[in-house]
């Protein structure tokens, strides 16, 4: 990476002044829980308010907050009291920055190579072209329900500098790491952040895909002109997944066009990709050149505690309390993906509903236990006739070429289940369905999964075949 980070003294000293309270706070709360609920709940906090009678404490997320609030806030109010605070109120509110250590906002950061860039003058206004920016965003995407650990603690402060000042400090800025570790949903946080801040302000969220869809459609259409306009008209340009740019020239020069011209003044450009630039085979040099102008940034898989936190947050946003144990387990069992971690949460979610149980550490053992001595009739193949059939669709749809939306969904279905419940790999799983590329299996999984965290109809079908496949 191509900068430094010099932190300065006295804002830390003074930081450490102020909380020292604090930790004095923290250090007997530590003897008083279990560790997993430390790591988890409290240590990430900090005392941002101490003044007549009411006491501010800082957290990192929403999630955090109403833990506190309903569960541990006598036990904090008592702690403070024998530390000498009679706190009248305690309030819980989530601090914008992250844990002083990382906050960038108090660093400064250098970028060799990047010269001070001056702000040419837009030509024209963008805004008499047609405004559907904002399209891509999906409003689950936020800060406060993305969980900050040392894994993505860096992306997630870059992020938040971005919407404070788009355009200023971290331009371009390059986010790369593995699959379902949080990319998608840090910079479509950035995208949400920003519209809410300002709502006039053109947000474009669009994948490298979509961003070559729709630029082949435009040549075929003769409205090249039109697509060039809409996104050259952006302050605020996402695009995901770059590296499918990889080994399209046409398109890479109509991105590169874009880049240039927004880059030129001063509008914010991030990026997300699977591998740093240099990685990207087929990426043309000027390209991979531009990318790596601005500040790039490794996300890495989540460490455990992280991913314990992940699944409290996602429990409690359906309103269920996971058990430490329940969250430490599944935790230890998936390590790489926070999407398959969600996915685990899901299946025992769905398993608990389905047996009226509570998500303790027996019934999640048991049910891992039932998972390996799952019945011998239980082959891909029986999966997916019973999905089909499920479906009132035949074996040859659900196998073949249709894209009608009543095949689709049902063959994403049978995706899923070949990977929950045979726990297949992604290739073997698209093989199985007579698909050539396994990405189709990722996508479809993931959707499925993420239907699975609310009351949809599809999480009904769910339930029901999968109480049919071990009735
Ligand atoms: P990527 O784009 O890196 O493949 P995503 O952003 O799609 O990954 O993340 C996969 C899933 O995991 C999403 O549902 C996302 O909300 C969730 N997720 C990833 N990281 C976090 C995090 N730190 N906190 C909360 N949810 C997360
Ligand atoms: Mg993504």
């Amino acid at each position: 990476m191509g900068y430094w980070v010099i932190k300065k003294e006295e804002y830390l000293k003074e930081l450490m002044q102020e909380n020292a309270l604090w930790q004095a706070v923290l250090g007997q709360i530590e003897l008083s829980v279990s560790r997993g609920n430390y790591m988890t709940w409290f240590k990430n906090t900090q005392l941002i308010k101490n003044k007549d009678g009411v006491v501010v404490v800082g957290v990192p997320n929403v999630f955090v907050k109403n833990q506190l609030e309903r569960k541990f806030n006598d036990l904090i109010s008592q702690t403070l009291s024998s530390n000498g605070i009679k706190a009248e109120r305690i309030e819980y509110k989530i601090h914008t920055g992250i844990p002083p250590q990382v906050k960038l906002d108090d660093v400064v950061l250098k970028n060799p190579g990047q010269g001070a860039q001056e702000a040419a003058k837009p030509t024209r206004s963008a805004d008499s072209m047609h405004p559907v920016y904002r399209l891509g965003l999906n409003e689950r995407y936020t800060f406060e329900n993305f969980i900050v650990g040392s894994s993505n603690e860096l992306a997630y402060a870059a992020c938040q500098a971005i919407v404070k000042k788009p355009g200023d400090k971290y331009n371009p800025l390059f986010i790369y790491g593995g699959v379902g570790v949080g990319k998608t949903h840090l910079i479509q946080a950035v995208g949400n952040a920003v519209m809410a801040a300002k709502p006039n302000a053109r947000v474009v969220y669009t994948s490298s895909e979509q961003f070559l869809r729709e630029f082949i459609d435009a040549l075929r259409k003769k409205t090249t002109t039109d697509f060039a306009k809409f996104h050259r008209g952006a302050d605020v340009w996402i695009v995901d997944d770059v590296q499918f740019l990889a080994g399209k020239e046409k398109v890479q020069e109509e991105f590169f066009h874009t880049f240039n011209n927004l880059y030129q003044v001063n509008k914010q450009i991030i990026m997300s990709s699977d591998k740093p630039a240099k990685d990207i085979p087929t990426l043309e040099e000027r390209l991979r050149s531009r990318f790596s102008q601005g500040m790039t940034i490794d996300m890495q898989t989540p460490d455990f505690e992280t991913r314990c936190a992940i699944l409290h947050a996602k429990a409690m946003s359906q309103d269920i309390d996971l058990p430490q144990e329940t969250a430490e387990f599944l935790a230890g069992r998936t390590q790489s993906n926070v999407r398959e971690l969600e996915g685990s949460l899901n299946q025992v979610l769905a398993y608990c509903e389905v047996h009226s149980a509570q998500p303790t550490i027996q019934v999640v053992t048991a049910m891992y236990e039932t998972r390996r001595s799952r019945p011998k009739h239980l082959s891909s193949r029986h999966i997916i006739e019973r999905t089909a059939r499920h479906f009132h669709i035949s074996i040859e749809e659900i196998l073949g070429p249709k894209r009608d939306k009543d095949i689709v969904v049902p063959r994403q279905v049978a995706m899923y289940m070949l990977r929950s419940e045979l726990h297949l790999s992604f290739p073997k799983i698209a093989h199985e369905l007579g698909r050539k590329d396994h990405t189709t299996a990722i996508h479809s999984i993931g959707k499925i999964e993420k239907e699975l965290s609310y009351e949809t109809p599809i999480k009904q079908h769910v339930i029901e075949l999968r109480e049919g496949l071990y009735a």
